[in-house]
């Protein structure tokens, strides 16, 4: 492709330019135009819904065998791992991630594929325990046409945690990426349709949430949305879907606590802080962006972290040993630093960072440092707000009870790490946390077999796990009649 085409989007089965404004993506490194293309238009909206439903209806992918639909999907985890390095190179310069980093989630996309082929071709359905003279069985549907809204920090990662499960299950997909890195979800699709899937059961719609995904949402045909992002545009979505009594699943912000109590390894503990909250720049919902640390421990762990976090290497994405990229945009490096400007308003010390890098690259992209603040509350609003960018917030706790107050006062309740070299002081202090995933002596660690999700305003429902693959189908029950008499009630009698 070269800069001055306008990329064509897959509606329905067909690659044609959106019919909504054009628009460049920008690499957040340089501010350079990536790629054009046009937005698709609510038209276009229709058109991908309702090519969706008739490719649901008429390209028998529901029907097929779950082996052969599997082998479908084993072909596309194999196509994103021939073009793996093609993929992640397109990924770097699409959100400014570094180059290890976006690797990483072209693989797991591979094995997300891989993961929910298996799934698909051992999902078994049950005998139940007969009550009756009958055999009942409890058997699963696929819904029809999924949505899946997923945000800028991870694409083809997020997209193939959506797709490669609804997929499996036998439903069609629009997916609508953010509208500031479409491009991988845009490569997802040709791959699928390289592969073999049937023409219309992959859509792609980049361009503005607000009118895209939120009539995506609305559409009568559409039967379940798997939304990534923020808290509010999830309530957002689960407002509509209320009304339409449709099932949604929402993955949505967080405000993660990493304690580090007094008997931790220290070394292992700023590893693993570091990792949490800056690596990919802090752009994670279960970035560990708040740090509790035994007092007695507090003012030693501080200086082996600062200096380490000092050393961190913030740079080109697309240099081997770069650690933290740019933030995705200009505009959200500027929300990163109003909270930092209100962080200290709020009473809080720089430790580390808060004031952008210069020369270079650094005048040309969003960068922005490894920024570490304390002597704030958790109740501050700092301490409470998701960031979103690379910025940790320390306190240091006094008793257990405290510290498991202060963790879980949050509206967010995502993700939460430990520290400590004692694992039954840990067990006990990871059955009180509230959080969907809780992370003992190590952080940010992923695997597709097992299921992610949020408490409270951190999201509703689970992705990932085998059973990842029923969010997209409908249960149903069957009874066979076994008796040789018809039903009693009727008073009918066998006829000899
Ligand atoms: P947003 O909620 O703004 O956007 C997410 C997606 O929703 C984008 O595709 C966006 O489109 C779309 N969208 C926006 N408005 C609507 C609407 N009214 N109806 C339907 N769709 C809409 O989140 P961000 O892009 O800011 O992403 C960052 C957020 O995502 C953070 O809060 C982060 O914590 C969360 N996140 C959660 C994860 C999890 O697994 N729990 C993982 C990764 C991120 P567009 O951008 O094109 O306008």
């Amino acid at each position: 492709m070269t800069l001055e085409q306008t990329l064509p989007i897959c509606v329905a089965g067909t690659w044609r330019l959106g019919g909504g404004e054009r628009y460049a993506t920008c690499y957040p490194a340089t501010g350079e135009p990536v790629a054009w293309l046009n937005a698709a238009s609510l038209e276009d909206v229709e058109l991908a819904v309702q090519g969706a439903h008739q490719a649901f209806l008429n390209s028998g992918w529901a029907q097929r065998k779950p082996h052969e639909r599997a082998a479908v999907l084993y072909r596309i985890a194999e196509a994103i791992r021939q073009r793996s390095e093609e993929l992640a190179q397109l990924q770097r310069q699409d959100n400014g991630k570094p180059i290890n980093e976006t690797r990483a989630l072209v693989a797991s996309a591979a094995g997300t594929f891989q993961f929910f082929a298996a799934a698909c071709e051992t999902l078994e359905e049950t005998i139940t325990p007969s009550r009756g003279d009958f055999v009942s069985m409890s058997v699963y549907e696929p819904m029809g046409v999924v949505a899946a809204i997923t945000p800028w920090n991870s694409p083809i990662a997020s997209e193939a945690q959506k797709v490669a499960p609804a997929l499996a299950a036998g439903n069609a997909v629009v997916i609508k990426p953010a509208e500031i890195t479409p491009l991988l979800a845009l490569q997802l699709a040709r791959i699928c349709e390289d592969a073999g899937l049937p023409k219309g059961l992959v859509s792609v719609l980049p361009g503005k949430g607000s009118l895209l995904g939120d009539a995506l949402t609305r559409h009568p045909l559409v039967k379940r949305v798997s939304f990534t992002g923020g808290t509010r545009t999830g309530k957002h979505i689960a407002h509509i879907a209320a009304d339409k009594m449709m099932p949604v699943s929402l993955e949505l912000g967080g405000k993660s606590p990493t304690i580090v109590l007094d008997d931790a390894d220290l070394d292992h503990a700023v590893a693993g802080v570091l990792y949490g909250i800056f690596s990919s720049s802090g752009e994670a919902c279960i970035a560990g962006s708040r740090l509790f640390v035994a007092r007695s421990l507090y003012e030693p762990f501080m200086q082996h972290l600062v200096a380490a976090a000092a050393q961190l290497r913030l740079g080109d994405p697309a240099d081997e040993g770069t650690q933290m990229g740019p933030l995705i945009s200009a505009a959200h490096r500027e929300s990163v630093e109003r909270y930092v400007a209100l962080g200290l308003a709020e009473g809080g010390r720089l430790r580390l960072g808060g004031e952008r890098p210069s020369g270079g690259l650094f005048d040309q992209g969003y960068f922005y440092p490894p920024t570490i603040l304390e002597g704030l509350d958790n109740h501050q609003q700092v301490c409470q707000e998701e960031i979103f960018g690379p910025v940790l917030v320390a306190m240091p706790f006094d008793s257990e009870a405290e510290l498991v107050e202060q963790a879980n006062d949050s509206l967010y309740a995502l993700a939460a790490g430990i520290w400590s070299r004692d694992y039954k002081r840990a067990w006990a202090l990871g059955r009180k946390l509230q959080a969907g995933t809780v992370w003992i002596n190590t952080y940010k660690q992923f695997s597709i077999s097992t299921p992610f999700g949020g408490w409270r305003d951190s999201g509703l429902g689970r992705e990932k796990g085998r059973l990842g693959i029923l969010q997209y189908m409908e249960q149903k029950s069957l009874y066979w009649g076994m008796s040789q008499q018809p039903l009693a009630w009727a008073g009918v009698e066998a006829r000899p």
